[in-house]
């Protein structure tokens, strides 16, 4: 069996050539793209179209959406993509973000959330969730629209259990990336530990998110170190958890 990374965006790197001949050797046979925004669709379909073992999802990013909120044109777009011949699996990255240089206010970056979500709910698609610093709003505003009948996962979900259970209740699957590795994760450590089998996920996130110690663009190919550091906290071998990230994924996109 080979392994799928549930998040990246490899379309920044110029080598990714080479990012992706190095993660397979390594047994990862492809993976998610994050979406950013629309402008951006385009391009993430053409790059899952020549490389194989790699799809993407339609989104307009938290960090990308800008005091103009999303496009009027953008359910007609995301439509037109959706009956293309190559679709997107999932619609995300969506959500809220408070840290990383948002651009939008929180009033924005809530109608962005909100309609994207209905989105999801009419097509019936997986979403991606991206959730930083925003999480009892999240939660609110999940529990009064609801999510779709094919749920989604949270990306780099680096909060506490007590978070982690309220998301998992929703029938989310939660997703982990880098920051597992940092020896001073423990919250993402405990979330970990609490989260069944069957809702965990593995990303690398790359080029972001880098594992600790690791201080360039980290590559796809860490994938592996990532999961051996789930591995470790879920007593665990590397191969078991990949295989099984990797069985959900499939499962949660159908793919
Ligand atoms: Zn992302």
């Amino acid at each position: 069996m080979r392994y799928l990374d549930a998040h990246c965006h490899l379309d920044f790197n110029p080598n990714v050539e080479l990012e992706i001949k190095e993660a397979l050797d390594q047994g990862i046979m492809g993976g998610i793209l994050g979406g950013t925004s629309i402008k951006d669709w385009p391009t993430h379909q053409q790059f899952c179209q020549k490389h194989e073992g790699f799809q993407w999802t339609l989104g307009v990013h938290p960090v990308y959406l800008t005091d103009q909120g999303i496009s009027d044109s953008f359910e007609n777009l995301a439509w037109s993509m959706i009956k293309s011949d190559f679709p997107p699996i999932g619609i995300g990255e969506l959500g809220l973000d408070r840290k990383f240089r948002p651009r939008a206010s929180d009033e924005i970056q809530i109608q962005a959330f909100r309609r994207q979500l209905a989105f999801a709910r009419d097509c019936n698609l997986p979403v991606v969730l991206h959730l930083v610093a925003h999480h009892g709003l999240a939660l609110e505003i999940l529990k009064k629209d609801g999510l779709p009948q094919a749920k989604g996962m949270i990306h780099a979900f680096a909060s506490a259990p007590e978070l982690a259970e309220q998301y998992l209740r929703l029938g989310l699957k939660l997703s982990f990336g880098g920051v597992a590795t940092w020896a001073n994760a423990i919250k993402v450590k405990k979330s970990i530990e609490i989260c069944p089998l069957k809702d965990l996920l593995v990303e690398t996130d790359s080029p972001d998110q880098a594992p600790e110690g690791i201080d360039q663009a980290h590559g796809l190919k860490m994938l592996i170190y990532i999961a051996s550091k789930i591995a470790e906290i879920k007593k665990m071998q590397t191969q078991d958890i990949l295989e099984q990230s990797t069985e959900n994924l499939r499962g949660l996109f159908k793919i």
